[in-house]
Parts: structure tokens; C-alpha cells; sequence
């Protein structure tokens, strides 16, 4: 990881969802430092001085996003963020070309996988981002982990990803979708429903023991999730949690 905040251009960005963009980021100058699949930078916006641009309460504008983008995608990453508060609304001003400062990678919400044999994602709205990741990278590397994806949104026009995900083709891969207002998306095929511990044990087909749980989002997201779990006797140490604030 490099020493400090470092100067990337904004290469891309591609609106996925209304309310949610990618944005694909290229370092200026240096090579595009490695990373594993589930980390994240720290981002923090400049202005063409270099200055720190501030919020309305003076504090510098800084918040972390998982990648989205394998590592197979070389020489830059994506991030891809839903339009919230503060930073969200000045990143989607940003055009393509302007720079920004980043340090990273960071963080190791990532699979294990000399341990980790089979792997449950559980995610809600753009919590999905360092799930698909991971997925696109295990769907090309040789890897012996099975992998299930439970992916939730209001309405079909909300998955973010969505073409990434219903592409990926490894026999270890599966990916179920559910939606939360099914009625708002005619000829929806897909399962109906928020995550509940019967949707989990569904997706696993009645098999939990020995597999590991990861849930990534807002803190009321992980928290209905790990409740869930807890009803299915889950043990603590088989849940990996990554809290978005
Ligand atoms: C390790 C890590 C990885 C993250 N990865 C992503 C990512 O890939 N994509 C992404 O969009 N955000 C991600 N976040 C959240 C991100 O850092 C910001 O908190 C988010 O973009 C809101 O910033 P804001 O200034 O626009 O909103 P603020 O004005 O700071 O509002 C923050 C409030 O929104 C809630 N919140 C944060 N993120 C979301 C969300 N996505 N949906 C709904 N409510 C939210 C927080 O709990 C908090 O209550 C990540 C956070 C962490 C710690």
C-alpha cells in the first residue's frame, strides 16, 4: 500500500442504477497498486489547488468505498457509490478527467481461502459492491470455494451490477436475487422478500454448517442480517461483517 493519499483521474464513470455510479480511477504517475478482492480506499476530494474540500460544518470531505473491479482489470479500479449526503452529492458533481486523492488498498474483508470452503454474501442495494469483486475475480481464478450470493433491492431497476452478476458462469457461483417490491417489476421471476433466515437457508439448500457469512452495508443492514443468522444458529466466528459507518 502506498505511503499516503495519492493522485488518481477519474478515467469513467457510468451511471448504473438512478441513483448509483462507477466510477472507473487511474493513479497519476505511478503504477496502480494491488489489491485482493473486498478491500477498499479512503477517498478525500481536492480542488485544482490541491486544497481539501470541505463539507458545510468545515470538515475535510474523506469517505471509503470498497472496489468494485477484479483485480484481473489492470492498471485502474472502480469504486461504484450511491448518492446519499454530504461527499456522495460533490463526488457526482466530478466529471470525467477531474483527479482526486485516494490511499489504498485497505481493509481484509476477503475470503480465506485455505479456510473458507464455501462462502454466503448477503447484501442489500449497493452494499453488493466488494461481492461482485470478489465474484468476478473467482469466476476467472482457480479457486475450490463455492460461493452463493443473496442480493436484495426494492425493484429489478435497482441491482446495481446487475449485467456482471447474471454473467458470472463459474459451476461454483450462484447468485439469487430477490426483490423487496416484486410488484413493481412485471414478469420479475426471481424470488420475492427481504433476507430472512428462510431465504438464507433456501439459497444454501438447507445446508449451513461449516460455511461463512459476510454481510456488507449500513449498520441497519448488517445488523437485520446477523439477527437472521443468530436465529439460524450461526456461530459468530462464521460471520464477516463489513459496516459502512
Ligand atoms: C469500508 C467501507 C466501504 C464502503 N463502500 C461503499 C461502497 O462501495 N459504495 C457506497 O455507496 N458506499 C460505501 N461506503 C459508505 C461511504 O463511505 C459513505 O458513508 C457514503 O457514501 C455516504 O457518504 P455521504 O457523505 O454521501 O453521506 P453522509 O452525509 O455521510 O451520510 C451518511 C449516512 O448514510 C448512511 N449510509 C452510508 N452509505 C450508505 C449507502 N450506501 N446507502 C444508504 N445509506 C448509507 C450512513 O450509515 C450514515 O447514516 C463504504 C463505507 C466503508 C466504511
Amino acid at each position: 500500500m502506498p505511503a499516503g493519499f495519492q493522485k488518481y483521474k477519474i478515467e469513467k464513470i457510468m451511471q448504473e442504477t438512478a441513483d448509483t455510479r462507477t466510477f472507473w480511477l487511474s493513479p497519476i504517475g505511478f503504477p496502480c497498486p494491488s489489491f485482493t478482492p473486498g478491500q477498499f480506499f479512503t477517498v478525500r476530494l481536492v480542488d485544482e489547488k490541491g486544497m481539501f474540500k470541505k463539507d458545510e460544518a468545515g470538515k475535510p470531505l474523506v469517505r471509503s468505498y470498497s472496489i468494485s473491479s477484479s483485480p484481473f482489470e489492470e492498471g485502474h479500479f472502480s469504486i461504484t457509490v450511491k448518492l446519499v449526503g454530504a461527499f456522495t452529492k460533490r463526488l457526482f458533481e466530478m466529471k470525467e478527467w477531474d483527479a482526486l486523492e485516494a490511499i489504498g488498498p485497505l481493509g481484509n474483508f476477503c475470503v480465506q481461502e485455505d479456510k473458507m470452503k464455501e462462502v454466503v454474501f448477503l447484501a442489500g442495494g449497493s452494499g453488493v459492491t466488494p461481492f461482485v469483486s470478489m465474484l468476478s475475480y473467482y469466476d476467472k481464478k482457480p479457486c475450490a470455494t463455492h460461493f452463493t450470493l443473496v442480493y436484495s433491492c426494492k425493484r429489478e431497476k435497482d441491482f446495481i451490477l446487475y449485467k456482471q452478476l447474471r454473467t458470472l458462469s463459474h459451476p461454483n457461483i450462484k447468485a439469487v436475487f430477490t426483490l423487496t417490491r416484486a410488484e413493481e417489476s412485471p414478469g420479475w421471476q426471481g424470488k420475492q422478500g427481504r433476507i430472512s433466515a428462510t431465504l438464507i437457508k433456501d439459497a444454501c439448500e438447507g445446508r449451513l454448517e461449516g460455511k461463512y457469512f459476510f454481510i456488507c452495508g449500513p449498520k441497519e443492514m448488517i445488523g437485520a442480517m446477523q439477527q437472521q443468522l443468530r436465529s439460524l444458529g450461526i456461530e459468530e466466528a462464521r460471520i464477516v461483517v463489513e459496516k459502512w459507518g
